[in-house]
């Protein structure tokens, strides 16, 4: 059943991608409150990377998955705390949400040196809402210079969640000045290739507009449960 969500969503990446004459992006499958079993089932149909919100959910479901764990490319996509930092830099492979310079050090500290570099998305505030996370676009070059800096840490793009307006063609002019960015970004760390946005309702558009990773919950897996969803107090 997953499978054929899986296929669904694929192939409608691939014909937004078509449409905008860009390469097809990364499906990130979006899997907080969801079962290992069903992130298994996911896996088996051959989706790799996922990406979790909380560290204490995500260390739960990596024991539960076992060795299947190690076959996942595991993104952490929600607020990272500093003192879970030790915890990020053991259990993930990528960090889409650094925002502030504390979280570089503190990432680069723990990220053991057995392990391939951490890769890192910043996290921007696009829409620039008080009350949500992510650096002012002023502040990229600065972080990006930090994190080039630190061996442990690998620099790969940027990452947004604009401001959920009901009409997701609202949504466009952040996706656009996401990618102005992301160009200018590249002129300082030609090594970046990933523009990570667009979530379940505006993926199209984020396509259109240059998104080479996007993160997919809803269209994979079907509506989460409204309490857990909303729970940030963890992480
Ligand atoms: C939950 C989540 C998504 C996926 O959202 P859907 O609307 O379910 O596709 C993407 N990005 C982040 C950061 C999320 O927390």
């Amino acid at each position: 059943m997953l499978a054929r969500a899986l296929h669904e969503v694929l192939q409608q990446l691939d014909n937004a991608a078509q449409r905008s004459g860009r390469p097809c992006p990364r499906l990130l499958a979006a899997s907080k409150t969801q079962a290992a079993a069903a992130v298994a089932e996911l896996l088996a149909a051959g989706q790799r990377a996922f990406g979790e919100n909380y560290v204490q959910e995500a260390r739960a479901k990596q024991a539960e998955l076992g060795a299947a764990a190690a076959a996942i490319e595991w993104h952490l996509i929600g607020h990272l705390q500093s003192n879970k930092a030790r915890a990020a830099a053991a259990l993930f492979d990528w960090v889409q949400t650094l925002d502030r310079p504390t979280l570089v050090d503190a990432l680069a500290r723990h990220r053991a040196p057995t392990r391939p570099p951490l890769n890192v998305l910043i996290q921007v505030n696009i829409d620039d809402e008080s009350s949500k996370h992510g650096c002012h676009p002023g502040a990229i070059a600065t972080l990006a210079a930090a994190i080039a800096a630190q061996p442990r840490l690998a620099l790969r793009g940027l990452m947004a969640i604009p401001a959920p307006h009901p009409d997701s063609e609202r949504r466009r002019p952040a996706f656009r000045r996401m990618q102005q960015l992301f160009d200018a970004l590249a002129l300082q760390h030609p090594q970046i290739d990933t523009l990570s946005m667009g979530m379940s309702d505006d993926y199209a558009i984020a396509i259109e507009e240059g998104a080479t990773m996007v993160r997919v919950g809803t269209a994979l897996f079907g509506a989460r449960e409204h309490g857990r969803q909303l729970s940030t107090a963890n992480d």
